[in-house]
């Protein structure tokens, strides 16, 4: 996790540092901090424990200049949120400064080393150890220190020693890591490297940015190069190079960004999560267009990258996924079961990195991911590549790493997503999933009749989504009435049972009430002993072929005094006589009930997380992209 930025050109680099720290505050909350090199060639780091703001405030305080810089948002792995442990680091008694988005392994024995040699380390982080070890290294290469003219020739060389000095350490390195580094003797370069933790370029008119992604470029530049594992990019004003560890210099591609200012604008919402449930009916939208065929009753989904007689030859899909997106991969298996025939297993990507499953032969791997940067993700897809098998994913971040491992996939195209709570993502991913159970069907057994009535749902469905979004004042009401309660249920079957898993994970996220998700039949197997008066049950009972037996569910929770919130479809009254409290969604077919189902329940969790005084866009302890094991 963490957000890391960089910049060096013209303007004052702690304005655009700053800008770009906010942007990425989602990806880590727990400290953040600036270093910036001042004309007199001094070191200047400001930093703090807690958010933005309280940087903010010491800058106010105190002040830093210089054209060049770096800066970090943190998401603690090692060592507590603390001023001390915020990055940037320095390294070798000042002459630089680091930060660092990653985990290092080995850090211990290293800082061992490097304590016996004299370097005396200020935090508990792991990435404390990057900075001494590159001053070490330098150390070596420039034995004598720097005198004018030395300067100017490391400059003329393209700074040689400094890439050799920091290629040596990363080598010794052992886990992953998105790096930034200042040199303070070098005020017109800043060094950035990648492996495992995600890392892009902004190119501007004689300035660049570097960032973890995207966003901080926005309004600047839209000129990107995204860097690869095992590529070290050397930046200054006017000039990129990019090395990589076996390839020596490599051309970089730069590539046009198609973010726009308004992707990372509130847009007038009070939260960014507000503002993305409620951008679903055309993220939706986006992830269908183009990708629907009429002519031939079927999906489009050319960056499969996979003929129609290869994904014939397929006999199992594996969805692979964390959180939210693995909700997503169970209503995939529903629904490429259904269509597709094919059968499917939904592993968490953190068990199946370690578990060596016999793979049957044909065995295709779909990695589940939003950022496309998350680390067990990654490990999975690895594992599973490794042994053979053709990997791909389906992910928004266009660019990411794992985009870029998997041999092609299917991009959500839900523009960036900034709460830390995912909803646009997960309903884009359940049509991206109705969209490969469509195309997989029709290779199989779906006729073109039942391709084009799935097309015909499909095209409504935007529609429905804006239909269940005006709920939204009713369910403010209902999260009044029950927003003090401690505990909650979220109980579907079929189609639902993944959005009941959803819908509690999304009250738990950001609302820290403790929430179950269960199929709704299995409740009497256990989670029944919690109902009480306080314990809310909501009922996912939409009319079709469960719904008599969700509504024993419901008449057993009430027999037990346990309040009901039931969401039902449009016109149900029997429903309604008999929960407390109704939301009513329109009526879909049952394939995409999860995407209309889920919808109030975003809803709900938001409401109740305002009540209760959270902060929405930043639970504690969440990051948005989980890029740590
Ligand atoms: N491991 C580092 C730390 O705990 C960096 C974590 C991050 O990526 O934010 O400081």
């Amino acid at each position: 996790m963490c957000g890391i930025v960089g910049y060096v050109g013209r303007q004052p680099a702690v304005d655009i540092l700053m800008e770009g720290l906010r942007r990425l505050e989602y990806r880590g909350y727990d400290s953040a901090g600036v270093a910036t090199i001042a004309p007199d060639h001094t070191l200047d780091i400001r930093k703090s424990a807690g958010r933005i703001d309280r940087l903010a405030a010491r800058l106010d305080e105190a002040p830093v200049s210089g054209t060049i810089g770096i800066g970090h948002t943190r998401w603690a792995t090692h060592g507590p949120a603390t001023d001390g442990n915020a990055h940037p680091h320095v390294g070798g008694h000042g002459v630089l400064a680091i930060a660092h988005n990653g985990v290092i392994d080995n850090f211990a024995a290293i800082k061992g080393r490097l304590i016996q040699e004299g370097y005396q380390f200020q935090s508990a982080t792991d990435s404390e150890v990057i900075a001494h070890l590159i001053a070490d290294c330098l150390a070596e290469e420039l034995p004598a220190g720097l005198n004018g003219s030395t300067a100017r020739e490391v400059a003329a060389s393209g700074y040689a020693p400094l890439v050799r000095a920091m290629s040596a350490a990363l080598a010794q390195l052992n886990g992953t890591y998105g790096l930034v580094v200042l040199f303070r003797d070098f005020p017109e370069v800043i060094l950035a490297a990648r492996l495992g933790s995600p890392l892009v370029v902004g190119v501007g008119d004689n300035e660049h940015f570097v960032a973890s992604d995207p966003s901080p470029l926005v309004g600047h530049t839209d000129k990107i190069v995204y860097l690869a594992d095992h590529e070290l990019a050397v930046v200054t004003a006017d000039d990129l190079k990019v090395v990589h560890r076996d390839q020596g210099h490599v051309d970089h591609n730069v590539q046009v960004l198609e973010f726009e200012s308004g992707d990372v604008d509130r847009g007038g919402y009070a939260h960014y999560m507000l503002k993305e449930i409620f951008e679903q009916p055309e993220t939706i939208r986006n992830t269908m267009r183009g990708r629907l065929s009429r002519d031939e009753a079927t999906a489009v989904l050319g960056g499969l990258n996979l003929s129609p007689g290869d994904l014939r030859a397929v006999d199992r899909l594996l969805l692979t996924a964390c959180g939210t997106s693995w909700h997503a991969a169970l209503v995939g298996e529903y629904l490429c079961e259904e269509f597709a025939r094919l059968p499917v297993e939904v592993e968490y990507a953190s068990e199946l990195r370690y578990r060596n499953p016999p793979l049957e032969k044909n065995t295709l791997l779909f990695a589940i991911t939003q950022s496309g940067e998350t680390a067990d993700t990654l490990a999975a897809l690895r594992e599973v590549k490794r042994k053979g098998h053709p990997t791909l994913a389906i992910c928004n971040v266009v660019g990411s790493t794992i985009a870029q491992e998997a041999a092609g996939g299917i991009y959500l195209h839900a523009g960036p997503e900034i709460g830390v709570a995912s909803t646009k993502a997960f309903t884009s991913q359940c049509v991206a999933l109705t969209l490969l159970a469509l195309y997989l069907g029709r290779l199989r057994h779906l006729s073109f009749g039942q391709g084009m009535q799935i097309i015909d749902r499909l095209q409504e469905l935007p529609d429905k989504v804006a239909q269940a979004l005006e709920s939204n004042d009713a369910i403010r009401e209902i999260a009044e009435k029950y927003y003090q309660c401690g505990n909650f249920l979220y109980l579907g079957r079929q189609y639902n049972f993944p959005v009941a898993l959803e819908g509690a994970l999304k009250l738990k996220e950001i609302s820290y009430i403790h929430a179950e998700g269960y199929p709704a039949a299995e409740m009497k197997h256990g989670p029944i002993a919690l109902v009480d008066e306080n314990t809310p049950s909501v009922f996912l009972m939409p009319q079709g072929l469960v719904y008599e037996k969700v509504m024993a569910n419901l008449e057993e929770i009430r027999a037990r005094g346990g309040p009901v919130i039931a969401v039902v479809d449009e016109g149900d009254t029997r429903a309604a006589a008999l929960a407390d409290d109704v939301i009513y969604v329109p009526n879909v077919a049952d394939f995409l009930q999860p995407i209309v189902s889920v919808i109030p329940l975003q809803l709900l969790a938001y409401h109740i997380a305002v009540l209760r005084g959270c902060d929405v866009d930043r639970p504690r302890n969440l990051a948005k992209s989980v890029t740590v094991e």
